[in-house]
């Protein structure tokens, strides 16, 4: 037997799917593991996995034959690769198909907080545009110097986008990389003090924890605008929002959240703060793309073949 087990929130056509390639059983969250007959845990060989619920040692080792977490999303950082490596069990992704959708919220994001779209958008849908005048002088985006955080498969997509917005472009990075002319930086406070906008596009987990921090933060100064589309835990969130309440930065533009969509309620008094509910690769075409490489791996798996996109 090699039987499959989908975890998590999923379309109805990614249901189909699934459904018609490996007949499997669907489940919300690794929570629910337990309340399924031992046989089929005993079964199941391949999970197919989405969502942000945590897939621990403990809920692998009630599928004593699992050999393959095919997770839906470039970013694993809710399974336990170590203590999957730890049973034998390979972890696959679905990267660069969404690199395009992730860098482009990213630029809109950045473009939304420096030119006031949302409330420039109230003024005008409110009548205030008829009876007031035109709307306020806002920010230019173009031109200006943006910093990079991961210099990534995603990161490079939104340098690339950026430079064509006629900005100087620095990263940080563990390493230099080969860039056409992009200023390297080792450190994120260097890099912070020398830019207006501060792109994160770092891996999630607990190695970047805090990884844009108070003194990060403070770098970037009161012209500095965050930009963050890779994981809430990247950014000291209270020292974010200590910032933006006290004026000491010009915004931030978050497509993610510590503890989201439950996030934290200082977030909604922000004006000087943009809010997307983590809809980065939030496309019909890219949310396609990613649910066939998904079923592509565990296919793979399930043939014996090499999988197409191993994380460990
Ligand atoms: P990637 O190609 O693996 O790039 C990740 C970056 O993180 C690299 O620049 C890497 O630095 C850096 N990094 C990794 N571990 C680090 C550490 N311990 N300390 C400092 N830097 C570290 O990943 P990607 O495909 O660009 O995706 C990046 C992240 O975006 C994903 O992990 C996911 O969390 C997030 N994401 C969000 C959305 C959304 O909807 N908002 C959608 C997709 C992805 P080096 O170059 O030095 O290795």
């Amino acid at each position: 037997m090699s039987a499959t087990i989908v975890i998590g929130p999923y379309s109805e056509a990614d249901q189909t799917a699934l459904r018609d390639a490996f007949s499997p059983i669907f489940i919300d969250a690794p929570a629910a593991l337990s309340d399924l007959d031992a046989a089929v845990r005993e079964a199941t060989t391949a999970v197919a996995f989405k969502g942000h619920n945590a897939f621990d040692g403990a809920a692998m080792d009630l599928l004593p034959n699992l050999g393959l977490i095919a997770n839906f999303g470039v970013g694993y950082d809710a399974i336990d690769v170590a203590a999957a490596d730890a049973r034998g069990i390979k972890v696959t992704n679905t990267p660069d198909v969404l690199n395009d959708d992730v860098a482009d919220l990213a630029v809109a994001m950045l473009l939304m907080r420096g030119r006031e779209m949302e409330h420039a958008s109230k003024w005008a849908r409110s009548g205030e545009w008829k009876k007031k005048g035109e709307y306020r002088l806002n920010r230019k985006v173009s031109g200006g110097k943006a910093g990079i955080v991961g210099l990534g498969r995603i990161g490079r997509e939104i340098a690339d986008r950026l430079a064509a917005f006629k900005m100087d472009i620095h990263y940080f990075a563990r390493s230099e990389k080969e860039t056409p002319g992009w200023t390297f930086h080792a450190d994120p406070v260097s890099l912070a003090r020398e830019v207006d906008y501060l792109i994160v596009a770092l891996v999630g987990g607990p190695d970047t924890a805090n990884f844009v921090s108070a003194e990060v933060i403070e770098a970037l100064g009161p012209r500095g605008i965050v930009v963050n589309i890779s994981r809430g835990s990247t950014v000291d969130e209270s020292a974010l929002l200590d910032a933006l309440e006290q004026d000491r930065i010009y915004g931030a533009a978050l497509d993610v959240f510590v503890g989201e969509p439950d996030i934290d309620q200082r977030f909604y008094a922000l004006e000087n703060t943009v809010i997307q509910p983590h809809q980065g690769s939030g496309t019909v075409e890219t949310r396609a793309a990613m649910s066939k490489l998904q079923r592509d791996n565990v296919s793979a798996f399930h043939a014996s073949e090499a999988l197409l996109t191993p994380v460990n």
